[in-house]
């Protein structure tokens, strides 16, 4: 089906579907490692590329394909890559773009991981990095190098909730040659189009919300033009990141209701950041869509909306963190995000655990800095929930 001019919700239902011969109504799940040819022939223009088909799952599957096709259109890119996770898709974007003696500017509060691949293994094989705070574009400016050659943006970061303007950062990266990928899991493209804002190259963990169900892990690149498709595909295949066909159906499920679950989170997320805003115990509060956040008029600007993620700093700081989370019942103490239920972290105790002080700070992670990530429940349910937790918290 030619989905091109229809709007997101229909591209979420149909882009990239196909009908098999039996008339399936979703799509089905290609269980197979390989293909079969036809005869000798068929393999030999399958192999040169001759003729558009399957040859081995690793390298393509109809499965997946429809998730790719689905994911491309909906970035507005030219092509799709799903992998096994949001990590293969980091760590397969550094090996593609980057090589012995390229440096890479990087956004600080980026995910934890993205991070640590580059500083233990790119490291060992002579590439350099600066983390830096992306918001700050003059900065950004400065850090650039002869040999910079790609910059990797998170916005909004993780936990911090720092926006980075990708249509300034990419103005800048392009005036220097240097290729631009937007980490856009916080806001899938129902939110943010980073490809039409000026970035080359789009990644998501496929596990938070365009997926949303907290049932799978997964991950996709969206490259904006052939030929850094290609070049990317190429060290997916070989590497061999790729996506299962069965991971590929969940998150073909999952996806098609994307707008539904977020439109429904954010709104409750709207409702929850006023309570905690207005909470005695809490010391700060960043939500994209209050109007005391420092960057709401960017987030107006490139996103379409405010989202579902919630980061705020309690009064008692790293006691208090570990209070309200040993209080809360509904929502589920958990790492990730951007599904239907109602997730909570504490990363001075969890995630960032292992993080110094200094690298900390910089990265704007206090000890009271609670993560919350908005699911479908009823929002009263939620905030009733708050509510109990917090009382419970004490600080002097
Ligand atoms: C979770 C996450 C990743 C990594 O994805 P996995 O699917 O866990 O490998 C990358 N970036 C961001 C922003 C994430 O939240």
């Amino acid at each position: 089906m030619n989905t091109k001019n229809l709007g997101f919700n229909s591209k979420l239902i149909h882009a990239g579907d196909f009908r098999d011969e039996f008339g399936s109504a979703v799509t089905p799940i290609y269980q197979t490692s390989t293909f079969s040819f036809k005869n000798a022939q068929h393999g030999a223009d399958l192999f040169a590329g001759k003729e558009k088909g399957y040859i081995y799952t690793r390298i393509g599957n109809p499965t997946i394909e429809v998730l790719e096709n689905k994911l491309a259109e909906l970035e507005n890119g030219y092509g799709g890559i799903a992998l096994a996770s949001g990590m293969a898709a980091v760590s397969t974007v550094y090996m593609s773009l980057l090589e012995q003696g390229a440096h890479m500017i990087s956004t600080g509060a980026v995910y934890g991981p993205s991070r640590g691949v580059m500083e233990t293994h790119f490291s060992k094989f002579g590439v350099e990095y600066s983390y830096i705070d992306t918001s700050d574009l003059d900065l950004l400016e400065k850090t650039i190098r002869p040999n910079t050659k790609l910059l990797y943006l998170e916005t909004p970061a993780n936990p911090t909730i720092q926006l980075t303007d990708i249509k300034k950062a990419s103005e800048i990266a392009h005036k220097h040659n240097i290729l631009v990928c937007v980490d856009n899991t916080f806001c899938s493209p129902y939110l943010q189009k980073p490809l039409d804002l000026g970035a080359d190259v789009v990644l998501h963990s496929l596990t938070k919300f365009i997926n949303g169900h907290a049932d799978i892990v997964g991950g996709a690149i969206i490259a904006k033009d052939k030929e850094i498709y290609n070049t990317i595909r190429k060290a997916m295949v070989y590497m061999g990141g790729n996506m299962d066909p069965h991971q590929a159906f969940m998150v073909i499920r999952g996806v098609k209701t994307l707008s539904l679950r977020i439109d429904k989170a954010q709104e409750s997320a709207m409702k929850v950041a006023e309570f905690l805003e207005n909470h005695p115990k809490v010391e700060w509060i960043k939500y994209p869509g209050l109007k005391s956040f420092e960057q709401h008029e960017l987030a107006k600007e490139q996103m379409s909306g405010f989202g579902s993620m919630i980061s705020f700093g309690l009064k008692g700081g790293y006691e208090a963190g570990k209070t309200l989370m040993d209080n809360v019942h509904l929502a589920t103490l958990a790492v990730s995000l951007g599904g239907v239920e109602t997730l909570m972290q504490h990363p001075a105790s969890m995630t960032h655990a292992g993080v110094s002080k200094e690298d900390k700070l910089a990265a704007h992670i206090t000890d009271g800095l609670v993560r919350y990530s908005v699911g479908i429940e009823n929002v009263e349910d939620l905030i009733r929930d708050l509510e109990q937790a917090l009382e419970k918290v004490t600080y002097s």
